[in-house]
């Protein structure tokens, strides 16, 4: 099946918003075995309906974002019944729940809001629970004059109420017409402390001699994800190659990143942990309260930049320091010990080290971090890194790595 997504929109063009809605509908068509074929922006006005007669010419599917809304730049509602030469009439039941959504708000709707009612002559109208603009479904047989054989949905553009509809309208009808949609798998094994070159070498040669396996690769946010596809068999098969070889590094397999596997882990077994940041600045606390539920096991977070932040408040002895320097490996130890004593959790990850760009010294360059976890009744690990990379990365690379220590 070939789908297209046309998103409208000036802002899209400008790059004053980000395209967000291809990206999800990316994503979510992909989990269903839907490659989405072309995406195209256009900028308000003409240029919608020439994209939208070039996509449906080529397409059984056409998406739609935007455009539906009640001012004169929204055209796509006008711009797709011209192209079908389809006339528009009032919808009453469209009418009743527009006026419907404005009297639960106590308010009155304007004259360009009744454009938003107007459906094309053999079109359905989608329900938009969370707006005022419905969606609008063409079936192909519309587009026959045309000589086309394309399903035509328009949606609209706020991600909110785009989301829900795509759920709602799109994806029961895309299951019914995908053949052997129900027995299409796709598997995404989310992978973290190797390379994507190192992946490859591998287990590649292998997974390309399985029969009708589609292979891809995705650089995530510190991890890798293999999205194996096709028939349960051959996935399965490959899967299984990906399992024996790379086991250590799975993360996952639902798509869960490593701060929802570390979280969701503790909280099972029924432990907390804590931290104690030098040069990640919360960051790697940050990335644990993205979770929800990140309560019932992360307690503390330290952010201890200066060396008496250090002293302070984890008893990293002043000596310590002047012998070893704040960047060392006696001090990773002592903040993470002192983390776990103050805290009185059940693990301690810390970091230190020179983010750079400038700083450091020949024996100490910037991009050198040492990471230490430390864990009740059991001996500190200290990791020597070194990630001479700009400071958002080397954040990110630093946080991954001490979170995956806790993994394993
Ligand atoms: P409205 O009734 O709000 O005008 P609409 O269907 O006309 O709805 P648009 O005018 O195209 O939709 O977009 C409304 C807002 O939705 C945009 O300003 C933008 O913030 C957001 N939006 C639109 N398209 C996208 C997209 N592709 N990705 C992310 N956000 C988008
Ligand atoms: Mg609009």
């Amino acid at each position: 099946m070939r789908l297209e997504l046309v998103n409208t929109g000036t802002e899209l063009c400008l790059g004053d918003v980000i395209n967000t809605n291809a990206a999800w509908i990316g994503q979510r068509m992909a989990a269903l075995g839907i490659e989405v074929a072309r995406q195209t922006i256009v900028p308000d006005g003409g240029a919608v309906k020439e994209a939208i007669a070039e996509a449906a010419a080529r397409s059984d599917v056409v998406l739609v974002s935007g455009g539906l809304g009640p001012t004169n730049d929204d055209v796509t509602r006008e711009s797709t019944a011209d192209l079908l030469g389809l006339p528009l009439f009032e919808d009453a039941k469209a009418r009743a729940t527009l006026e419907a959504y404005f009297a639960r708000r106590n308010k009155v709707p304007v004259a360009s809001n009744f454009r938003q009612v107007m459906v094309p002559a053999g079109a359905t109208v989608l329900e938009n629970p969370m707006g005022t603009a419905p969606g609008l479904y063409f079936p192909a047989a519309l587009g026959e004059s045309r000589g086309w054989n394309c399903h035509i949905f328009l949606l609209p553009g706020p991600p909110r109420e785009l989301k829900p509809m795509v759920e709602a309208c799109l994806e029961p009808r895309l299951r019914e017409w995908i053949p052997d949609g129900t027995s299409r798998r796709v598997i995404y094994l989310k992978l973290t402390g190797i390379g994507e070159s190192e992946i490859v070498e591998s287990v590649e040669k292998d997974l390309e001699k399985v029969p009708g396996l589609e292979l891809g690769y995705c650089i995530g946010k510190g991890d890798v994800d293999v999205r194996l596809a096709g028939q349960p068999g051959p996935v399965e098969q490959g899967a299984e190659i990906v399992r024996s070889r790379l086991g250590d590094f799975i993360l996952s397999e639902d798509q869960r990143v490593i701060e929802e596997v570390v979280i969701q882990r503790l909280a099972e077994r029924g432990e907390w942990l804590a931290t104690a940041e030098s040069c990640t600045g919360g960051f790697l606390a940050s990335r644990l309260t993205d979770v929800s539920g990140a309560s019932k096991v992360f307690g503390h977070g330290f952010v201890t930049y200066a060396n008496e932040a250090k002293q302070n408040h984890l008893g990293v002895p002043e000596d310590l320091l002047a012998a070893h320097g704040a960047v060392s490996e006696p001090v990773a130890r002592a903040m993470a010990d002192g983390c776990l004593r103050v805290s009185g959790s059940d693990y301690a990850l810390s970091v230190t080290g020179i983010a750079g760009p400038t700083g450091g010294t020949e024996e100490k360059p910037a991009g050198t971090v040492f990471v230490a976890l430390a864990s009740k009744g059991q001996e500190t690990v200290v990791k020597k890194l070194f990630y001479p990379v700009s400071r958002d990365r080397f954040k990110l690379l630093t946080s991954q790595f001490a979170l995956d220590m806790l993994r394993r």
